[in-house]
């Protein structure tokens, strides 16, 4: 793949003379200048609010806005745009799709979920819980005795973002439809829309849920594409502005989608900032993005490999996980690992990374999770051992 560095403005920031070494992108990406200067053309040269003015500038905008919809849609490869509902991030996205479930439902989760694809459902019944079968993985067999005739949903991740374990979706899905054509699948691909190209029509999934904030574009926008008949079957989620079709004293009539969902003011200048980190990533190519991310997870694997000490979780193989690694370094903290890094400015995360029911079925408190994107360097898992054989010298 090109060389992108020049492009990511906040890798040119040192911190006490020191290179940044950004080691946790599964939390959120950096972002390139071609998004940044596309957020701020909205606001420097059509600024208006959407789908309301009859005046070039807000047409301008409503434009910019619609753009961003289609390149979403065929980033994804959606039917049609109007499936593509804009949310604030991931989290908002499957709450409305909870939010529209019945209390008796039966809803089938994975351990590794993150809390955003575990917590919404748990509020509405006793969960079912997928664990996982060998080095991390699920073990598919496990669906049958899982999924029955009375299931409605199973909500699971395509890929983790602990163990970057890769759920096979397409697979998933169609087991899953055998035993009961009614049950809903929902995916959540905050850490897969990122990193791979996904297509929800050949998943043959239901929902599908992502962030723009992890994928190079800005926060506070996520997107959830519905099947167009599920959706128009879903009641809105929030009441407002713009998201009708007509107000009476007595009765509402909502609008088509996929306005029903988007009530009130957007995040206009960060949907059209997603629209920019999609054209971005398009440019790169999802092919060339993946192979990035093959290559430097394998690198790591093998350089976390020869600190001893290190224990890794997920997969053994890049080829079977995403671009995070989770691990323990013997006997010293997570939290005192990230702590310590930091004084070299090596960004990582530490804690439970909100999968709390996945950590406590590991039997461990915490890990620590360096994860990475097209940006990210052989030189950057230097600095990130190096840094780790200095916390041991420190802990001897
Ligand atoms: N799902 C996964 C797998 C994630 O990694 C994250 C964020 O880290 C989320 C959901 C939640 O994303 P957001 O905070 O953007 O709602």
């Amino acid at each position: 793949m090109i060389d992108v560095r020049r492009d990511f403005p906040q890798l040119r920031r040192r911190i006490k003379g020191k290179p940044l070494v950004y080691l946790d992108s599964a939390a959120t990406s950096l972002k390139p200048r071609q998004v940044i200067k596309k957020e701020q053309e909205y606001y420097t040269r059509y600024c208006a609010n959407v789908f309301r003015g009859i005046y070039r500038t807000s047409e301008e905008a409503t434009e910019e806005f619609e753009n961003a919809r289609t390149k979403v849609a065929a980033f994804i490869g959606a039917k049609e745009s109007s499936e593509v509902i804009f949310t604030r991030n991931t989290s908002e996205s499957i709450n409305l799709v909870a939010s529209s479930m019945k209390k008796t439902d039966e809803v089938v989760v994975t351990i590794m979920e993150h809390h955003s694809n575990f917590v919404p459902w748990q509020q509405l019944a006793k969960l079912k819980v997928w664990k996982l079968g060998e080095d991390g993985r699920l073990d598919i067999g496990e669906l049958e005795t899982l999924i029955t005739r009375k299931t409605r949903l199973l909500a699971i991740t395509a890929v983790s973002n602990v163990l970057g374990t890769i759920s096979p979706i397409r697979h998933i899905c169609r087991i899953v439809k055998k035993i009961n054509p009614n049950c809903l699948v929902l995916v959540d691909a905050a850490q897969a829309a990122p990193h791979m190209k996904i297509n929800v029509q050949d998943w043959g999934v239901d929902f599908v849920a992502f962030s723009s904030h992890k994928m190079l574009g800005p926060t506070g926008v996520g997107v959830l594409w519905g099947r167009r008949e599920l959706l128009e079957q879903l009641p809105p989620y929030q009441y407002g502005g713009e998201m009708i079709k007509e107000v009476h004293v007595d009765r509402t009539i909502f609008a088509d989608l996929p306005h029903k969902f988007e009530a009130g003011t957007p995040h206009i200048a960060g949907v059209i900032g997603l629209g920019a980190a999609v054209d971005y990533l398009q440019f790169l190519g999802m092919g060339a993005v993946r192979k990035h991310e093959i290559e430097i997870t394998d690198y790591a694997l093998n350089a976390l490999k020869s600190v001893k000490g290190v224990t890794m979780y997920g997969p053994p193989h890049s080829k079977d996980r995403g671009g995070v690694i989770a691990f323990t370094l013997k006997g010293i903290h997570a939290h005192d690992i990230a702590q310590l890094l930091d004084e070299d400015n090596v960004c990582i995360r530490a804690g439970h990374h909100c999968a709390m029911p996945l950590h406590e079925y590991l039997k461990i408190p915490a890990t620590a999770r360096a994860s990475f994107y097209v940006y990210t360097t052989r030189q950057d898992i230097d600095a990130l051992v190096i840094g780790l054989e200095k916390i041991k010298k420190i802990f001897q």
